[in-house]
């Protein structure tokens, strides 16, 4: 089998409700996502997404998926889609780094192979978990009041799991910290993102100070080197997020004790071929994890989930996916979608979700 074209098509995806990062330091209102269409000599068609989540959370954004893909195409036509680790290679060696835009490209991969096998991406991966992902909402609001309206907007949903974003002024963190582990019920999964926007002083301020409350704090600091340096004055377990990009970000993570959950974004490491190393690493140390689409549309929740099914049910915490966030849908309501707060793995083969692709309009470019 083997690629004959690659079809890029671009989306606007604007959200529901404006998000806001770091305690209302990052404003977000529509993400650029990046569609790709893959065509093979033998019929199959496979589909992937890559949606940063805007320009001004992680190096990456929309144009840059684009600019990158034409870049990579001409080393791709040829190559048998279902060889993952030759179309990583080839990848690698065409553009070095720029992970983001190599993820949707793997994607696509990864659902013509399990088009071809018969099976979901999950089960061809070495075998899905059945047992439902609990999806966690993103709980991105500055006060106190904002933060309950949020999480109870959710929970009508049926959401037992909840990232609320922190990282604004300390004392403010604090107090919502205290008041969200107040009301939470006894059931729910929460997780505090401080998305980078802490300095090690801060961080230890609030660390310590909610210390008796044993919560989990999400890439507190912006870098590895911070987070290393504040490990051993605090007892607050951590998850890896914007600073988890590579292979040698998760063994060093791992073999230097920095963080009990490891945060995977698939459109950051590069795609589902990349994370799964990611996860073997975690699930070597003890580590559980947290995984995540990095922004877009079913398509890429999609592929969180089959990573996520992939993990033991017992260190799988839950999967991030912000189709409830998006106020378009560019797949019709197709592909798995929230029940009570939960993703359930879809059978179809391959990744069990395809675009409406009529909706997307006319393809930026093609290449073959
Ligand atoms: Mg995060």
């Amino acid at each position: 089998m083997k690629i004959t074209r690659v079809t890029v098509y671009q989306a606007d995806l604007p959200l529901a409700h404006p998000y806001w990062l770091s305690g209302g330091r990052l404003k977000f209102e529509i993400l650029d996502a990046t569609l790709v269409r893959i065509d093979t000599d033998e019929g199959l068609v496979g589909w992937g997404e890559g949606t940063p989540w805007g320009h001004t959370y992680v190096p990456a954004h929309g144009p840059g998926i684009r600019a990158g893909i034409e870049t990579m195409a001409p080393f791709l036509i040829g190559l048998d889609p279902r060889r993952l680790l030759d179309v990583e290679r080839a990848m690698d060696l065409a553009l070095p780094g720029h992970l983001y835009a190599k993820a949707p490209i793997d994607m696509s991969c990864w659902d013509i192979a399990g088009q071809a096998a018969g099976v979901p991406i999950a089960d061809l991966m070495g075998g899905g978990s059945r047992t439902p992902r609990p999806i966690a909402a993103s709980v991105g609001a500055k006060t106190i009041e904002e933060t309950r309206e949020v999480m109870d907007r959710y929970r009508a949903r049926g959401y037992v799991a909840h990232s609320v974003k922190i990282g604004g002024d300390v004392d403010r963190d604090i107090a919502r910290i205290r008041d969200v582990e107040a009301h939470r019920a006894e059931n729910e999964i929460i997780l505090y993102d401080v998305n980078r926007a802490w300095s090690r002083a801060q961080a230890l301020q609030v660390m310590c100070a909610t210390e008796a409350l044993n919560v989990t704090f999400e890439q507190p600091c912006e870098s590895l080197d911070d987070i290393a340096a504040i490990a051993p004055k605090h007892a607050a377990p951590v998850s890896v997020d914007e600073s988890l990009v590579t292979l040698q970000d998760a063994a060093r993570i791992a073999r230097d004790g920095l963080a009990e959950v490891f945060g995977i974004k698939l459109n950051r490491v590069g795609g589902l071929t990349k994370a799964a190393r990611m996860r073997d690493i975690a699930l070597a140390h003890g580590i559980d994890i947290f995984v995540m689409a990095t922004g877009g549309s079913v398509l890429a929740d999609t592929e969180a989930l089959h990573l996520a099914a992939t993990v033991s049910d017992h260190a799988c915490r839950a999967v991030w996916a912000c189709q409830d966030m998006i106020a378009v849908d560019i797949a019709g309501g197709r592909g798995p979608r929230n029940r009570n707060g939960h993703l359930h793995l879809p059978e179809a083969p391959g990744l069990g979700v395809h675009p409406d692709e009529d909706a997307l309009g006319a393809p930026v470019a093609v290449y073959s």
